[in-house]
């Protein structure tokens, strides 16, 4: 069954719609670094003011823990949304409380208001899910119909993302059907070879795709901060690197499946090694297998994949017809680690067939690196949810809207 439109949602001139986008930017001391997921969020914005819509934008920005926390506001992020609309946008001090209520009151037909922070409230993300639902109430309240539109939140079973859309008249935004039509061509017969790679430093969250990414890809490329987790499994010492220690044996298991299904994994052979975390450390290559033969043994952090390792992978990456990319390679926001991410990137950009960037620090750091997003089939605003989505999980954020794989 297919998602349910915008169109679903009848007339929409002078009415109140709520709409979750995802507006979960990356910034520095107060300062918007990547608007991606802004500019992403405009069509579906345009079209409902367009329509003369009262619309109340929701989204949740980092993790502020269920607490009112200045550093997590939107505010910036909401002048930015004005920028980008040529229009003034509203601005609302809190989610549901007074303030909320009044700025939404106040909007006239085709004006855009931004409440703050979901996550300033402890029912966005409670485990409970009466807890939950009553939030979602509360957001409810607020309007008449809703648009979820946050594509990178979809595999969160959270207030915003499932309950509201439970709780009102709801339909996917314009962003969500873009997105899916780009996964569907990675899932539902990818041309040949296909090939994943994986980086990032949510090392947990991403080793469990693994297994079900296996029967589906033809090479896997391992780099960020899960290859020191791989590197551990092959018997290799990996300093003070980032490791997930209880995910060795899993990685292990990955390891001897993917032989036995003639998928190829490809670990890295050499390593950019760091005397510590910062843009001034020292650093040198290693070999995989000598991580702590370097000046400062087991304190030496690998920040980034070797130059081997990123030849190697922008070969297989030149070489393939499907190439899906989530989490840089090393930690490409200082310049001495960003070399792997940018190998990997170039590579991308000179696929013959489709190559798509998912994930918000990814995007980020392709268009840090200084690339145009037309040099990418797709760039994708959600990391997580895309991995979810090609392993054919259940997201529920899209299941409420009519979705079924
Ligand atoms: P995405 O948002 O694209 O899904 P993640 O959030 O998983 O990616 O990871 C992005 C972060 O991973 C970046 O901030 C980068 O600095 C970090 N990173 C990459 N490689 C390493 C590494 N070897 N050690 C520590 N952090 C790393
Ligand atoms: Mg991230």
């Amino acid at each position: 069954m297919a998602l349910r439109t915008i169109e679903s949602l009848g007339e929409l001139s002078g009415k109140t719609v709520i709409v979750r986008c995802d507006l979960n930017v990356p910034m520095e001391d107060g300062r918007i670094t990547d608007d991606g997921r802004i500019r992403a969020s405009l069509p579906t914005l345009d079209r409902l003011r367009s329509a003369g819509a009262r619309v109340a934008v929701i989204s949740h920005l980092g993790r502020p823990g269920g607490a009112p926390d200045e550093t997590f506001s939107l505010a910036a992020v909401a002048d930015r949304l004005g920028e980008l609309l040529g229009d003034h946008i509203r601005f609302a001090a809190d989610t549901v409380g007074e303030s909320a209520q009044k700025t939404v009151a106040g909007l006239r037909d085709g004006q855009i208001a931004v409440l703050e922070n979901l996550r300033f409230n402890p029912g966005e993300t409670a485990k409970d899910d009466a807890v939950r639902a009553a939030f979602a109430a509360e957001l409810a309240r607020l309007g008449e119909s809703f648009v979820s539109d946050g594509f990178g939140v979809v595999h969160r079973k959270q207030a915003s993302v499932y309950e509201l859309a439970e709780a009102l008249p709801s339909a996917a935004g314009l962003l969500i059907d873009t997105e899916l039509d780009v996964l569907d061509k990675l899932t539902a017969n990818p041309s040949r070879p296909y090939t994943v790679v994986l980086g990032g430093s949510k090392v947990s969250d991403k080793l469990g795709v693994i297994g079900h990414l296996l029967p589906r890809v033809d090479t896997l490329l391992i780099g960020g901060g899960m290859m020191f987790t791989f590197l551990a499994a092959l018997g290799h010492r990996v300093g003070s690197s980032l490791l997930e220690k209880d995910q060795i044996e899993t990685v292990t298991g990955y390891l001897e499946d993917a032989k036995r299904m003639g998928v190829e994994i490809i670990v890295p052979t050499d390593a950019v090694v760091a005397s510590h975390f910062g843009a001034d450390a020292e650093h040198v290559v290693a070999s995989s297998d000598a991580l702590e033969s370097t000046p400062w043994g087991e304190s030496g952090l690998g920040l980034d994949i070797g130059p081997a390792t990123a030849e190697r992978f922008a070969a297989a990456i030149r070489d393939s017809s499907t190439v899906f990319w989530n989490g840089p390679m090393g930690v490409f926001e200082l310049r001495p680690f960003a070399a792997g991410t940018r190998a990997v990137a170039e590579a991308l950009t000179e696929v013959n067939g489709l190559s798509v960037v998912g994930g918000g620090d990814s995007a980020a750091a392709v268009r840090a690196l200084g690339f145009d997003d037309g040099q990418f089939g797709h760039i994708s605003t959600g990391g997580g949810a895309s991995l979810e989505f090609l392993e054919g999980k259940h997201l529920p954020g899209l299941e409420v809207l009519g979705w079924q794989a």
